[in-house]
C-alpha cells in the first residue's frame, strides 16, 4: 500500500519550523511495508487544505493529516477533510464530556466555547483517544470515489502524534495489510564518490529487482540502504543479506560498516583490537577530528589527546615542527603535515599520530595552494604516510572531508 502525509500549519512554511513528524511517520509506515509516495505541507487555510486533501485522496491509498486539530481559529483540519470527503461533522457528546473533565481536573473554571470544536467528528470516523492532549485523532476507513481509502487525522505536537500513532494506528493498519515482513541493511562506504560507487554496484543491485536500493551521499561517506519485503522475516533478511554480501565483495575494503556503526566507532574498534593508541595535531580542522573520535563512548581507552595547532608558533611549540620547515615549505605542505604527525606521536607517546594541515577557505587560497587543499599525515613506528587531496565544497565540508579521510587512513592502516 502507499501513503501520502499532509503536514498542516502555517508555521511549517516559515524558516523557523520544520515538519519532522513526517519523518517519524515514514519510518513507522515503512516498517509495515507501506511506501510514502507524497508529502505535502499546507498552511492553515481551509481552501488550500481541502484542495490538498482531495488531491491526496485521488492518488494515495492512505492519507494522513497531522496538525490543525486544536481549538483555535486556525485549526481547520476537521472541517477541510469533511469538505473533501463530502461528509458531515457531528459533535460527539463523549468527547465534550471528556474535555469538560479535563478542564475541571486542572481547576480551570470555564471552558471557552472554541474548545468544543475538538469534539467534532467526521461522520463514520473512529475516535482515537489522545493520551497527551485535548484533541483526539480520527480514523476513517471507507470508499472514496469508488476506491478503498484509509484516512487519519492526527494532532500536530510531536509527542502527541507519536504516542497516538503507535498506540492507535499501527495495529489498525497492520490489520489492513497482507502479512509481510521487511528487512533492511545499511552499508557505509568511505572516501568514494557517488558516481564511482554507483558505477560498481548498480550492475549488482539491478539484478535484485525485489530489493529497493537507495544511495545517500555525504562528505566522504556514502550509505547504501537496502530494503526488501517478503512473506517471512527470514526470506526478506536472506535477500538483503545476499545482496549486501555481493556489494561488499565488489567494493572490498571501501565498505567500513554493514551494521550501522559510524567511521569513528569502527576506528575505535580497530585501535582497541590492535591495542594501539592515537594522538592528533590538527590545524585546519580545529579539533574536529578529536571531537569525532571522542564522541564515541570508551574512546579514552585508545585516544590520548592532542593539540589544535592553528598558528605556526604552536605547531612548533606543541608538535615540535621545526620553524625552518614551515618557513621553507609553508604551513600547508606535505612536509609540515608529516612533521605534525610525527611530532605529536613523539610528544604523546602514542602508537599512531595524525597531522592535518590545509586551506579550508573561503579566503586564503593561492594558485599553488588553493582552497580545499589538505595534507593529512599518519605516523607510526614504520614511518609516515601523507595523503594530499583537493576537497570540494565550503569551509564546513572541506573540514569534514579532512576529518573523514584522517579516520579512514587510520582504519585502513589497522585493517
Ligand atoms: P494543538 O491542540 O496543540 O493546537 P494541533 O493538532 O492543532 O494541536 P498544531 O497547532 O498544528 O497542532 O501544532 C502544535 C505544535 O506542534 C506546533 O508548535 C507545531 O510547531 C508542532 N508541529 C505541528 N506539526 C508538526 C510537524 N509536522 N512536525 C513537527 N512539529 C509539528
Ligand atoms: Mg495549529
Amino acid at each position: 500500500m502507499n501513503a501520502e502525509i499532509i503536514a498542516i500549519g502555517s508555521e511549517l512554511l516559515t524558516p523557523f519550523r520544520q515538519d519532522t513528524n513526517s519523518l517519524y511517520l515514514t519510518e513507522r509506515l515503512n516498517l509495515l511495508g507501506i511506501e510514502v509516495i507524497f508529502k505535502t505541507i499546507v498552511g492553515d487555510n481551509r481552501e488550500h487544505l481541502t484542495g490538498a486533501a482531495s488531491l491526496a485522496l485521488s492518488r494515495a491509498e492512505i492519507v494522513i493529516f497531522m496538525g490543525g486539530l486544536g481549538p483555535t481559529e486556525d485549526d481547520l483540519t476537521r472541517e477541510a477533510v469533511a469538505d473533501a470527503l463530502g461528509l458531515e461533522l457531528r459533535r460527539d457528546p463523549e468527547i465534550v464530556a471528556g474535555l469538560e473533565r479535563r478542564f475541571a481536573a486542572r481547576g480551570w473554571k470555564n471552558m471557552s466555547a472554541n474548545n468544543l470544536k475538538q469534539a467534532d467528528v467526521i461522520a463514520g470516523a473512529v475516535v482515537l483517544p489522545n493520551a497527551n492532549g485535548s484533541a483526539p485523532g480520527q480514523w476513517i476507513s471507507g470508499k472514496y470515489e469508488g476506491e478503498e481509502k484509509i484516512i487519519m487525522l492526527l494532532p500536530g505536537p510531536p509527542h502527541e502524534l507519536k504516542a497516538l500513532f503507535d498506540e492507535e494506528c499501527m495495529d489498525r493498519l497492520r490489520a489492513k495489510l497482507p502479512p509481510q515482513f521487511m528487512a533492511t541493511r545499511v552499508l557505509k562506504i568511505a572516501m568514494m564518490s557517488e558516481s564511482q560507487c554507483d558505477a560498481r554496484v548498480a550492475p549488482i543491485y539491478k539484478r535484485y529487482t525485489d530489493v529497493q536500493t537507495t544511495i545517500l551521499a555525504g562528505a566522504g561517506e556514502i550509505q547504501l540502504h537496502l530494503k526488501t519485503r517478503a512473506g517471512s522475516l527470514e526470506a526478506a533478511q536472506e535477500r538483503v543479506d545476499r545482496l549486501a554480501e555481493e556489494i561488499e565483495e565488489e567494493l572490498d575494503d571501501n565498505v567500513f560498516s554493514d551494521n550501522g556503526d559510524s567511521l569513528e566507532q569502527i576506528v575505535g574498534y580497530y585501535l582497541q583490537m590492535r591495542n594501539a593508541s592515537l594522538a592528533v595535531a590538527e590545524s585546519c580542522t580545529g579539533g574536529l577530528l578529536a571531537e569525532r573520535i571522542t564522541s564515541v563512548s570508551g574512546s579514552s581507552r585508545y585516544f590520548l589527546g592532542g593539540a589544535v595547532v592553528y598558528s605556526n608558533q604552536l605547531k612548533t611549540a606543541f608538535a615540535d615542527v621545526p620553524a625552518e620547515l614551515i618557513e621553507k615549505h609553508g604551513a600547508v605542505s606535505r612536509e609540515v603535515a608529516a612533521a605534525l604527525a610525527e611530532g605529536i606521536r613523539q610528544r604523546c607517546g602514542s602508537t599512531l599520530g595524525i597531522g592535518i594541515t590545509g586551506v579550508a577557505g573561503p579566503a586564503g587560497g593561492t594558485p599553488e595552494k588553493p582552497v580545499g587543499l589538505v595534507f593529512i599525515a599518519l605516523a607510526s613506528e614504520k614511518g609516515t604516510e601523507v595523503a594530499e587531496r583537493n576537497f570540494p565544497g565550503d569551509r564546513n565540508r572541506i573540514r569534514f572531508f579532512a576529518s573523514q579521510l584522517a579516520l579512514d587512513l587510520i582504519r585502513r592502516k589497522l585493517m
